[in-house]
């Protein structure tokens, strides 16, 4: 196998049928990094064959809901999967603020679950994270390297969402980047820059107000996030492989909203391959 990034939720805050919430699977070889865990990552995981006892660390880009949710799912499940053998902390790579702190309590309210588990299975340890903090910086800068795949984060643009960060990774194979949460900003661009696979979220203002939302919040969700044919731009400049879209927003009700937002994607000049994510979908370097 060579690299790939598998989308585990193509979803937003608000649930819409066939998308979980926010997250990919990088996977080089056997070396696989989870970004994000939005609700239901496990279950995707589980539907994609993924074995969490496999995972060698999740990173995080924001403290969102939307991206955190799955976690204690994600990190209770290994530990109850990997049985009656000894299951190493998950190493957990996140921006410095608030995502360390919610990652650092993660079991504060499941202890005596735990306790019951461990009294019931007779596991041999108990579930438990290795949290690595970084600062975030204006440039792209290494924070974690597991197996062959080097990662690195930039501090990106998420309204007053902050920190937020994207991440790219690079094997030999080949160089893909993540965006998280973020508008069309220099520093994905820079990130992204020759990248093979750009995964980045996605918003179609029109079609938000087509659906009825108020003008005044479709301008404030602007702010936070990437609109088609600006991301286009930020594509086309970036001279990446290919484009990924996920964390639709809104979500393609049918093949001709995909087609819709695909040409607003070209219309900001981009003319590489790109696609609408569902839930699973796999883009190969
Ligand atoms: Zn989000
Ligand atoms: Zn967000």
């Amino acid at each position: 196998m060579a690299t790939e990034v598998m989308i585990t939720g193509s979803g937003i805050p608000l649930p819409s049928p066939g998308r979980a919430g926010a997250g990919a699977l990088v996977r080089h070889d056997s070396t696989m990094i989870q970004v994000d865990a939005g609700p239901a990552t496990t279950l995707r995981l589980t539907e994609a064959n993924v074995d969490l006892t496999q995972l060698a660390g999740l990173v995080i880009t924001h403290h969102h809901s939307d991206h955190l949710m799955g976690i204690p799912d994600l990190v209770l499940t290994r530990w109850i999967r990997n049985g009656a053998h000894r299951c190493p902390p998950l190493p957990i790579h996140c921006p410095a603020g608030h995502a360390v702190d919610y990652v650092e309590s993660l079991f504060d309210n499941l202890q005596p679950d735990i306790e019951a588990r461990i009294g019931l299975a007779g596991f041999p340890d108990r579930p438990e994270v290795a949290v690595h903090p970084f600062e975030p910086q204006e440039s792209p800068t290494v924070v974690a390297t597991f197996g062959e795949v080097l990662v690195e984060s930039i501090l990106v643009e998420h309204g007053g969402v902050r920190p937020a960060v994207a991440y790219r990774f690079s094997t030999p194979d080949g160089v893909l980047v993540v965006s998280g949460d973020t508008r069309a900003c220099d520093a994905v661009e820079d990130l992204a820059a020759g990248a093979d696979i750009l995964v980045h979220e996605v918003l179609s203002s029109s079609k938000l107000l087509e659906l009825g939302l108020p003008h005044q919040r479709v301008e404030r969700l602007g702010r936070l996030h990437a609109e088609a044919p600006t991301l286009g731009a930020l594509a086309a400049r970036a001279g990446v492989g290919q484009l990924v879209l996920t964390h639709l927003m809104p979500a393609p009700r049918g093949s001709d909203d995909e087609a819709e937002l695909v040409e607003a994607i070209r219309a900001g000049g981009y003319a590489g391959r790109v696609t609408v994510a569902s839930d699973l979908h796999t883009a190969r370097v």
